[in-house]
């Protein structure tokens, strides 16, 4: 299968595991995640309909968004680890932020937002696995984040992400960031659940997830 039919074929397994879930396709986004993929791979996908690409490594992805420019409609994410000094590169060009996960970033992101007179929409990025060297904030730091974000008036705050831990309990760690986001008021406070890849979309989707991050599963092996 070429890119655009590997596209249309995660978007189809996207809308029917939301459709098992007793859910409207279009409450799960599908986000295809492009890191070191080419400008070529990207517009094949983009031709089959993909709007909403995921980067991780700003500088790639800003030469990559400069050379798409005649691209219209599409939606950045970005969903690594974000560097507080490239916060400024990053918030003319992104939909969403998934990766918020310190009170030191959302300070930077509030302060960068601000000078640019723009909001940011973000996501905090939770570590379920609560390893020392992931990123993500420990499941206990969240009340705090989650109220410093609110209290900043350029980030919108709209829901969590994580990367479960691998092996096989990554069920349990997608049921946990519900369950998390549950602790916290709720889908009416914090709508957007940012989990799931290549692997374990249709799980992620079983347990609540409104956006998937699929990158080898439509693009191949990254170079
Ligand atoms: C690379 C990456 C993905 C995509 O992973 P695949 O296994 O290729 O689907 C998703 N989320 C994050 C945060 C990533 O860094």
């Amino acid at each position: 299968m070429n890119i655009a039919q590997k596209f249309r074929t995660i978007d189809q397994r996207v809308a029917a595991a939301a459709h098992q879930s007793g859910r409207e396709a279009a409450s799960v986004r599908l986000v295809a995640v492009s890191k070191r993929q080419s400008v070529a791979a990207m517009r094949e996908a983009y031709a089959a309909g993909c709007r909403d690409f995921g980067e991780n490594y700003v500088q790639e992805w800003v030469d990559k968004a400069a050379e798409m420019a005649d691209l219209d409609g599409i939606r950045w994410h970005h969903i690594g680890r974000l560097q507080r000094n490239k916060v400024k590169l990053v918030l003319p060009l992104v939909d969403l932020v998934h990766g918020v996960d310190s009170l030191r970033l959302i300070e930077a992101i509030d302060l960068r937002a601000g000078a640019a007179q723009v909001r940011c929409t973000a996501l905090i990025q939770v570590n379920l696995g609560e390893e020392e060297s992931k990123s993500g904030c420990r499941p206990g730091d969240l009340r705090e984040l989650l109220e410093a974000a609110s209290r900043c008036e350029h980030i919108d705050l709209r829901g969590l992400m994580a990367i479960p831990p691998p092996g096989d309990r990554t069920e349990s760690s997608f049921q946990q960031l519900a369950s998390l986001r549950e602790a916290h008021g709720g889908a009416s406070i914090l709508p957007e659940l940012s989990m799931g890849m290549s692997h374990d979309f249709e799980k992620a989707i079983a347990a609540g997830a409104t956006i998937v991050r699929v990158g080898s599963a439509i693009f191949g092996h990254r170079v």
